[in-house]
């Protein structure tokens, strides 16, 4: 099977680098929508629909991934959008599992911040190579230098500079492009880049002092010396492998860098890989329909118990109403109304690639992790839950509701809204999340959909660990810890800790138990 061009990727950055302002501009510039701003503006009248989704509008802030899809030089780009807030869920790390490859972006003035740093960490879990976009350098930044820097030794990454500013801020004169040996300068009143560009022999080609002042030339002459000769060369294979990354330096605001991105995503980023799975890895090659649920967002209507399942095909060629079967229940579906996402609009899909994203409506069939294909079993594997960071007991206002907050802590934690531990001793049912805003959206769903009035409470823990290893050196463990042993939803084992410390200690005293953050469904 000969299958279309396609580039599937996320963003990854801390709130304010500017991630909202770039998603905007690479729309612009694919053509897929006219005007910059409708990113916010459409999203919030889709929101308004449903009240648990009122959180978002009321904090101003998105709290389900979408798929933008835009077309450049004949091949599709799929953008995957992660939250963006402190509050992220797990919605945000699990849509990196459904990417090939992501676009880091760093503010200029910030460098790396903590958000940005676990993001890229789940990428490094799976190996997902990495551009790195130093956003704002028409304000006032660090030096471009000490950025680089710091991208290689926080991350231990190779970096390697693929263009560079003349100037930051108010002496900013432009980016010069190392690989095209182009300038492109800012001009107007806004000073944005509305295609004042310039070509050159080298760095050392006489003409560029035509362009620049003449301390933007000797600034730029003897940085860009060093900043060639002193970082990595671009390698594709170690950017492929996650090892390194090129580094574009630009300004989302001013259109400085971005069509650059959208060409190195285009040259060098990868198309759609073989996915981890059993019984053998899956080739996008392969002619049987098979892919993932790695996102359900529920309750676009609350009346009718609606979920969209948003589904990462990795091979074969999906055609609208063909019968897929579910890893989870095993009873084939026909998929009648797909959707494909557009930033314009939604459109009902005829057919689609490996690497295209496809959200399927359903009631409640259709889970977090689950395998779909067209002659099951195939189960793709690597889609882990990860450790929640932050923990609540959950406090039952009515007694007698114990068997629908059950229920509804099972259905809520199969849907991957939160995780639920059930303490092997006591009743106190604890919830975990990886951000805040979940658990709002956790309790407003409670009552709104199931009828149950409950609170949250201060737990006696603070992460989760999920054991596995030696059987009687777990015994040996639950034998000394019982207050802290738990059962997920799945009746796997869990230790429950009081802190980071108290898992490196207990790690010490079983070093035959094996303690992992993440889950693999
Ligand atoms: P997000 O939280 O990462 O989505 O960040 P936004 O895109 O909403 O940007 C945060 C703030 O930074 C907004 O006020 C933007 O206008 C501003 N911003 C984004 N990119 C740039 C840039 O390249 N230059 C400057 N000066 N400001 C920017």
């Amino acid at each position: 099977m000969t299958i279309p061009s396609r580039r599937t990727f996320a963003i990854i950055s801390h709130p304010d680098a500017g991630k909202t302002t770039l998603t905007e501009k690479l729309l612009l510039e694919g053509g897929a929508i006219h005007l910059a701003g409708e990113v916010k503006a459409r999203g919030a009248n889709r929101r308004a629909r449903s009240d648990w989704m009122k959180i978002e509008q009321q904090r101003g802030i998105s709290v389900t991934s979408s798929v933008m899809t835009f077309e450049r030089d004949g091949i599709t780009f799929n953008l995957l959008d992660t939250p963006g807030h402190e509050d992220f869920s797990e919605d945000t790390y699990r849509t990196l599992t459904a990417v090939d490859s992501a676009v880091m972006v760093i503010d200029a003035a910030k460098g790396i911040e903590p958000q940005t740093r676990k993001l890229f960490e789940v990428c490094r879990l799976r190996n997902v190579p990495i551009i790195t976009f130093v956003n704002k350098v028409d304000r006032e930044g660090r030096d471009a230098f000490a950025l680089l820097d710091e991208v290689a030794d926080a991350l231990a990454l190779d970096v390697c500079p693929m263009s560079w500013p003349v100037g930051m801020g108010g002496e900013f004169e432009g980016i010069y492009d190392f690989a095209r040996n182009r300038l492109r300068q800012p001009s107007g009143a806004s000073k944005e880049f509305e295609g004042k560009e310039a070509f050159f022999s080298g760095i050392d080609d006489d003409a560029l002092a035509g362009h620049l002042s003449a301390q933007g030339l000797a600034r730029l002459r003897e940085e860009a010396e060093l900043a060639v000769g002193g970082y990595a060369d671009f390698d594709l294979a170690a950017y492929r492998h996650g090892d390194l990354t090129p580094v574009y330096f630009g300004s989302a605001l001013k259109l400085f860098g971005v069509t650059e991105l959208i060409d190195a995503l285009a040259a060098h980023a990868p198309p759609p890989r073989a996915q981890p799975a059993e019984p053998a890895p899956v080739e996008p090659e392969n002619s049987e329909v098979t892919g993932f649920i790695f996102k359900v967002q529920a309750n676009m209507d609350p009346q009718h118990r609606d979920r969209i399942a948003f589904m990462r095909l990795c091979s074969g060629k999906f055609r609208r109403g063909m019968k897929l079967t579910p890893s989870g229940s095993g009873k084939p579906i026909a998929v009648h109304s797909p959707i494909l996402f557009f930033a314009q609009d939604r459109e009902i899909a005829d057919e689609a690639f490996p690497g295209d994203i496809i959200g399927i409506p359903n009631h409640g069939t259709l889970r977090v992790g689950d395998t779909l294909s067209e002659k099951a079993g195939v189960r793709f594997t690597g889609l882990p839950n990860f450790a929640p960071e932050i923990l609540r007991r959950v406090a039952l206002k009515d007694p007698t509701k114990t068997k629908q907050l059950r229920k509804a802590l099972d259905d809520l934690s199969e849907e991957g809204v939160i995780q639920v531990f059930y303490p092997e001793i006591g009743s106190n049912w604890i919830v975990g999340v990886v951000g805040q805003l979940q658990l709002d959206v956790l309790i407003s769903r409670l009552e709104a959909e199931y009828k149950v009035a409950a609170g949250l409470e201060a737990s006696p823990f603070d992460t989760a660990r999920w054991i596995s290893g030696d059987d009687a050196a777990i015994r040996d463990l639950v034998s000394f810890n019982g207050a802290n042993m738990a059962k997920d939803r799945d009746g796997n084992l869990v230790f429950m800790a009081k802190s980071a410390w108290d898992i490196g200690y207990q790690q010490e005293r079983h070093p035959k138990v094996k303690f992992s953050a993440t889950k693999e469904r």
